[in-house]
């Protein structure tokens, strides 16, 4: 759904009306993203530049989760690089919250710390504090961060260009673990993408200049599909088309990377134009691998998310996601990889029905429905075996835990029984489901959890 108006938030009428007053009428595409997202306490990672409204962006969801003063200490905090732009948020503050209570104070260098610190023993709910200062004032006793819940970085690019990273790893270690996150910057090197790992966890990614307008060059179409068997005919189905002639397949397991190798080496494409790519295999092989792909001499890539991070392969005619990733923004990342130069390419992905709930995620972030697509009648449709069937009610049963910690779970071993049946054809042969092994936990690539 396409968000025009404030009013289509959820957010309440003393916010309302000082968006009003502020005189903005429109939502900014950063604000049309990041609100719902960050209401929905979801962590966000947004890349974003001064002027594109993003300081509002994430300053009316946690002032509308703060609500109102509460006790005596900071609730949020806001980390930014310079007493200019911490006074500037704090400026912001001031401007959206003006018919709240919500008490907030700016932290930054350049004066003594005391009139400060004597605004902080007053009591306040939101923090807005360059690194060092905070680390100042935390040290001298002065602040209380166990009340913590949400916690921002603003201008994270320039956090790290200022050589805050030692200060901003010490505030993590003495601040709570449970707590929402928000992390802008205007770029995406790889400092910032480390610290993202260790600062958000499943953090919704959002930009807002997406890669050269994806939707507009790359066609993405969307399966349903019942079971591993059915992808894999249904894959074999895609490749009897000449057209597809470079294809990259993403796949989220080495054993789902290496059964869908095996299969179509062996049935499916000619020549050994096909190769399989993952981190089990050597160095070599893999350098080899991707030499070939980028040659044009291999027809077919098989590789798994993980190692298909490094991959920068022009002028991919079809990326087949035969599983749906589970780091949303690669979605993006790998449609992206079709349609360069002015040709057009196509985006497919296969989904179960343990993994709409991830289909619905990436929607949500390339603001976009994927068409959907109806099986070809000629693809056999596999019955689903049973071990697999119980794996995605699982996963279906641990979704819907994480969207309501409440839910008891209507997932039974014994109950939901489906037809026992053959792996269908070329069956037989044991499929070890995927999303059995994926209910396994699950934790990014470089994710570090908190623990
Ligand atoms: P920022 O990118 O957050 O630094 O914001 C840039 C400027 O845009 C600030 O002066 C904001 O007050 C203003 N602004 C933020 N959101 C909106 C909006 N939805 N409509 C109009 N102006 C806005």
């Amino acid at each position: 759904m396409e968000i025009k108006s404030f009013e289509d938030f959820k957010l309440n009428r003393q916010l309302l009306n000082a968006i009003e007053e502020a005189g903005y009428e429109q939502p900014t595409p950063i604000q049309q993203q990041a609100i719902p997202l960050a209401m929905a306490g979801h962590d966000v990672l947004g890349i974003a530049q001064t002027g594109t409204g993003k300081t509002a962006a994430y300053l009316l969801p946690l002032l509308m989760k703060t609500k109102y003063a509460q006790g005596q200490h900071p609730r949020v905090l806001i980390l930014a690089p310079t007493r200019e732009l911490v006074m500037q948020i704090d400026k912001a503050i001031t401007e959206l919250g003006k018919y709240t209570d919500i008490r907030h104070l700016a932290l930054y260098g350049g004066i003594g710390p005391k009139a400060q610190i004597e605004a902080v023993q007053q009591g306040v709910d939101i923090l807005v504090a360059t690194p060092g200062r905070f680390s100042d004032i935390y040290h001298r006793g002065e602040i209380v961060v166990k009340h913590l819940n949400t916690m921002v970085m603003d201008e994270a690019d320039k956090m790290m260009d200022m050589g805050f990273m030692p200060q901003i790893r010490k505030i993590l270690e003495v601040i709570p673990v449970k707590r929402q996150n928000m992390l802008f910057s205007a770029t995406f090197p790889p400092k910032v993408e480390e610290l993202s790992y260790e600062f958000l966890e499943f953090p919704m990614r959002i930009e807002v200049t997406p890669q050269a307008s994806t939707a507009d060059m790359v066609a993405q179409k969307l399966y349903a599909v019942p079971n591993f068997r059915t992808k894999i005919n249904l894959l074999a189905h895609l490749l009897s088309d000449e057209a597809v002639n470079r294809l990259i397949v993403f796949t989220r397991s080495k054993e789902n990377a290496d059964n869908i190798y095996k299969f179509l080496a062996r049935k499916v494409v000619a020549d050994n134009r096909i190769r399989v790519l993952h981190a089990n295999k050597g160095q070599n092989t893999r350098i080899n691998a991707m030499e070939a792909f980028k040659e044009g001499n291999i027809r077919v890539l098989v590789t798994t998310d993980v190692t298909a991070r490094g991959i920068d392969v022009n002028e991919v005619s079809h990326v087949i996601n035969f599983d749906v990733p589970l780091i949303y923004e690669d979605y993006v990342h790998r449609i992206g990889r079709t349609g360069r130069a002015n040709r057009s390419g196509e985006a497919i992905t296969f989904m179960t029905i343990a993994e709409e709930y991830h289909i619905q995620k990436i929607e949500k972030i390339i603001r976009m429905e994927i068409p959907r697509e109806t099986i070809p009648a000629e693809v056999p449709i596999a019955e689903t075996p049973f071990d697999e069937q119980q794996g995605y009610l699982r996963e279906i049963d641990n979704q819907r835990k994480k969207e309501d910690p409440t839910f008891k779970g209507a997932f039974h071993e014994k109950k939901n029984i489906p037809t026992r049946g053959r792996s269908g054809p070329g069956g037989g042969r044991p499929t070890k489901s995927p999303a059995a092994r994926s209910s396994k936990p699950k934790s990014g690539p470089g994710r570090r959890r908190r623990t």
